[in-house]
């Protein structure tokens, strides 16, 4: 046991309803912090989010809370902070970039850095990610290494002002203390850009578990066009969450349908790596 020194966090982006890929990744968070007796923190991570609706927010803390996935303490959404000073502390590693979607697009889809060395005045705001590659230890899939010339400088302000989400997820996780962050492995990636970020702060990042990727049965990404296999239309159709937690728990390991039995025996090692497919079609 740590006690509180351990600091996890749910971090929800309200953009659609939670599905199975959501509940094994927050199911994962919970169940890491709740066996270190840490605290876990709900963020509400819309910074970036185009049409962030607080319906879907409610409708995705409720889905949450009927799974049993709780929460010690709600800190504030991202659409509430001013992440300036962080952006400020980055000055010296980001440069203006005023290459419009299509370009990237054209240039491969990678951004090439093509504002990197010109020394504009507008457009936004890139994070020059330094050469070679970012190596981590990731909590399951063990030690990483990314190249970060595969990844494009992340934008940290949109050229409209808004707060792009690579800026805003590492100022948070510093502001709020968080420790140690559990995710879906789509974001290996994204965590090595954020570590460099973490780096040029001079600030000492969290530790990371990138849980498996839930796919469709068309290999895709489950996303709202895989209908209705989500949590609000088992718990609208008056299913109960053991039902939900017999399905994602093995993904874990775990031979349990209920979340709280399965602390003691959560190892962030156990069950599949690789991508898992899952049912679509709202049976469980
Ligand atoms: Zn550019």
């Amino acid at each position: 046991m740590t006690g509180h020194a351990v600091v996890g966090r749910l971090a929800p982006t309200p953009s659609g309803h939670l599905h199975l890929g959501n509940v094994l990744a927050f199911g994962a968070a919970w169940l890491s912090v709740r066996q270190a007796g840490g605290r876990l923190l709900l963020r509400v991570e819309d910074v970036d989010i185009q049409r962030a609706s607080r319906e879907i927010e409610d409708g995705q803390k409720r889905d949450l809370e009927w799974l049993g996935i709780t929460w010690d303490r709600e800190v504030r959404r991202q659409s509430e902070r001013d992440y300036t000073p962080t952006l400020h502390a980055l000055h010296e590693h980001t440069y203006r970039c005023v290459c419009t979607r299509r370009q990237i697009r054209e240039a491969g889809g990678i951004y090439p850095g093509t504002c990197r060395d010109v020394g504009h005045a507008r457009g936004s705001t890139r994070f020059r990610l330094p050469k070679g590659a970012i190596t981590f230890e990731d909590r399951r899939l063990g030690p990483r290494r990314v190249p970060l010339m595969s990844l494009g400088d992340p934008v940290l302000r949109r050229r409209d002002g808004v707060f792009a989400y690579p800026l805003a997820v590492v100022a948070d996780d510093l502001a709020d203390g968080v420790t140690e962050v559990v995710r879906g492995a789509d974001l290996v990636d994204v965590t090595a850009a954020q570590l460099a970020i973490w780096r040029a702060l001079g600030a000492r990042p969290p530790s990371y578990l990138h849980s498996p990727l839930v796919l469709g049965p068309d290999g895709k990404k489950l996303s709202k066009s895989h209908g209705s296999a989500h949590v609000g239309h088992w718990r609208s159709r008056g299913a109960e969450p053991e039902q939900v937690w017999r399905t994602v728990l093995p993904w874990l390991g775990l031979p349990h349908d209920h979340l709280d039995q399965a602390i003691r025996d959560f190892d962030p090692t156990a069950g599949p790596l690789g991508p898992i497919i899952a049912e679509t079609d709202g049976s469980l």
